[in-house]
């Protein structure tokens, strides 16, 4: 099989299959999700998914459809005028537009790839709502340090923090006693096939989603929490996704160990890439550097040459995003990735561009 390092849709874990056999048997993806067996399912995976990634027990889980959709659904059931939105990248950006249309008084800021907003002087407008901001922006491999996050929450108590984690919830040990709304799809580093979105959302986020009581539309909030109470979703949901999220947190131990070994993985991506006369960094600064996913710079002319010769060597580079798709290539570090890759990975860049 080819080692693939797309940034999503992704490699996914090698027991997926046996899974999906499990379920099919079990009778499982027949499953009314107004059944027992359905809601069982489901509260396990909540209860799963709070304990590996460390999430507060006071925290409430929705399962939506993707990230997308999230985005959305802020805007709409969390927002009655305005969010304010940091970005640098094209997922930021795209979040702020979706934002925008639902709530035109929205503001956003872009930022460098090479320097934070400076959030010490910043003045947000007074009817901020919610600050949201990109944990991990695949498109350019940047990242939101934990830093950024806790002087924003120091700064403006007021505000909901709201974090797209799409490429980093559960490969990066997050703290989320400073953030209100976090979410991913689990195509990124949950290693699952995509078409299932988690919404993980704070005490604060809960009761501001019920002052506002927004009903709406299909994918209330407000609606969504309503059907949780009783482990159930409002629509049919992807039962074989919550399944296979179940199952693949229920045989790893914690989010901490995940992360140290992609913490090592990077590092030595990084030496390699730093040999590598002919390749260079997107982001100079390693301390805004992505560990989930590598964004790397090569001339225009060399990219294609670049992916041809992966192919040829068995390996699926990600193509570059957005502005930066003609002169980089990504390397995805996600957890499903197998160890084999990455050091067939290493060798073909050591061996070619070295
Ligand atoms: C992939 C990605 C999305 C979009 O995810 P979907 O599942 O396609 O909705 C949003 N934000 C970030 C940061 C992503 O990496």
């Amino acid at each position: 099989m080819i080692a693939t390092f797309n940034p999503g849709p992704s490699k996914v874990y090698p027991e997926v299959p046996a899974y999906v056999n499990e379920a099919y048997e079990q009778g499982i993806l027949s499953l009314n999700h107004r059944s027992e067996g359905f809601m069982n399912i489901s509260k396990e995976t909540v209860e799963l998914v709070k304990d590996r990634l460390n999430i507060p027990e006071s925290y409430k889980i929705v399962f939506t459809s993707s990230a997308t959709e999230c985005w959305e659904i802020i805007a709409q059931s969390v927002t009655r005028v305005m969010s304010y939105h940091f970005y640098n990248g094209a997922f930021g950006e795209r979040w702020f537009t979706y934002a925008k249309l639902l709530r035109p008084k929205t503001k956003g800021e872009k930022f460098g790839l090479d320097k934070l907003p400076d959030f010490e002087r910043l003045k947000l407008p007074k009817s901020t709502e919610v600050i949201c901001l990109t944990h991990n922006e695949t498109s350019n491999g940047t990242r939101l340090p934990q830093m950024a996050i806790e002087m924003l929450h120091r700064k403006f108590p007021k505000p909901l923090i709201a974090v797209d984690a799409t490429s980093s919830l559960g490969g990066i040990s997050i703290d989320f006693t400073r953030i209100d709304i976090a979410y991913a799809s689990v195509q990124k580093c949950l290693g699952l096939p995509a078409g299932l979105g988690l919404m993980i959302l704070s005490p604060r986020a809960v009761e501001r989603v019920r002052q506002l009581n927004e009903r709406t539309h299909y994918n209330s909030l407000a609606n969504m929490l309503d059907h949780m109470e009783k482990y159930q979703t409002h629509y049919t949901p992807n039962v074989l996704d919550i399944y296979l999220l179940r199952r693949t947190m229920e045989v790893r131990y914690g989010i901490q160990p995940i992360h140290k070994r992609l913490d090592e993985q990077y590092k030595e991506l990084c030496d390699v890439i730093n040999d590598c006369s002919k390749l260079d960094w997107l982001v100079p600064d390693e301390y805004l550097r992505s560990r989930t996913v590598l964004a790397v710079k090569a001339s225009s002319d060399e990219i294609p040459e670049i992916h041809k010769k992966a192919n040829e060597a068995g390996i699926q580079l990600g193509k570059g995003y957005g502005d930066h798709k003609a002169g980089t290539f990504r390397i995805a570090n996600f957890p499903a990735i197998p160890r084999e890759d990455i050091d067939k990975l290493k060798e073909f860049l050591t061996k070619h561009y070295s």
